[in-house]
């Protein structure tokens, strides 16, 4: 096994910039061990979503490299990029980005319409893929009743749990959550976190849990700031 198979996640040498201006991300050397959680600080405006980007393989860096189990990400064309994030990551948005017009269920299929891995995942451990989909709603706390309902009414809390289960549906190697937890209180917060780093867990998935909430940091074996992981930032300081 090569050094970079041992990690779940490597970023070595990255340089981002938008359109035409100077670099504005730098990453030397950024790491994740295989079911590693690990949370990523900084402040709002401090390059966390575009450095997740170029993780989740939306974004392209303009050098550097980014291995995903060993697999340079950066030399992939973009739709194999497109089926490796389909494959094995699990995608949280800020504003969770669900389709309003599908059912929760239906909802937290997609993946596995993207994904015949994910789908194949599932059904090595479930009787079908709906099973599959009411027990994650069922685990992150959303009543059976609810499964059929479509998500456009949904409160912000119940729309993250739906957001949670469709990343975990079909056992990826890597959850990205993008401050997921900015607009729910306090209580809503912490249990949230809870079922993820569990459901993380019992599926042994690297947790990546991006937010310029501090208070949250203590829960999670690695915390890493971006500010001090951007040295771009830092020669123009
Ligand atoms: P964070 O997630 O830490 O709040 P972002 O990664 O969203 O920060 O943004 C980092 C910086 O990049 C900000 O200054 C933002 O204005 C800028 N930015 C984000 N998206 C674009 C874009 N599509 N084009 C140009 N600049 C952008
Ligand atoms: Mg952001």
């Amino acid at each position: 096994m090569s050094e970079t198979d041992a990690f779940l996640l490597k970023v070595t040498d990255l340089h981002f910039g938008w359109g035409q201006e100077p670099d504005f991300l730098i990453v030397d050397d950024f790491s994740m061990q295989r079911g590693s959680h690990v949370f990523l600080e900084g402040p709002s405006g401090s390059g966390k979503s575009t450095l997740l980007g170029m993780i989740a393989g939306v974004l392209t860096p303009r050098s550097g490299e980014i291995s995903m189990n060993g697999k340079r990400l950066d030399a992939l064309s973009m739709s194999e990029r497109d089926k490796l994030r389909a494959d094995s990551m699990g995608v949280i948005f800020q504003l969770f980005n669900l389709l309003p017009y599908l059912s929760m269920i239906d909802n937290v299929l997609l993946p596995c319409r993207f994904s015949s891995k994910r789908r194949k995942n599932v059904l090595g451990k479930a009787d079908s893929l709906e099973d599959e989909a009411r027990r994650l709603l069922t685990r992150l706390g959303l009543p059976t009743e609810m499964h059929t309902r479509k998500v456009s009414n949904l409160s912000v809390g119940q729309q993250q749990r739906v957001a949670a289960a469709r990343a975990f549906i079909g056992s990826p190697d890597l959850i990205i959550a993008d401050e997921p937890t900015s607009s729910v209180d306090t209580a809503a917060r912490d249990a949230f976190l809870a079922l993820l780093m569990e459901e993380a867990s019992a599926t042994n998935a690297g947790l990546l849990f991006v937010s310029h909430d501090r208070s949250l940091a203590s829960a999670f074996q690695t915390q890493v700031s971006l500010t001090d992981l951007n040295t771009a930032k830092k020669e123009t300081a």
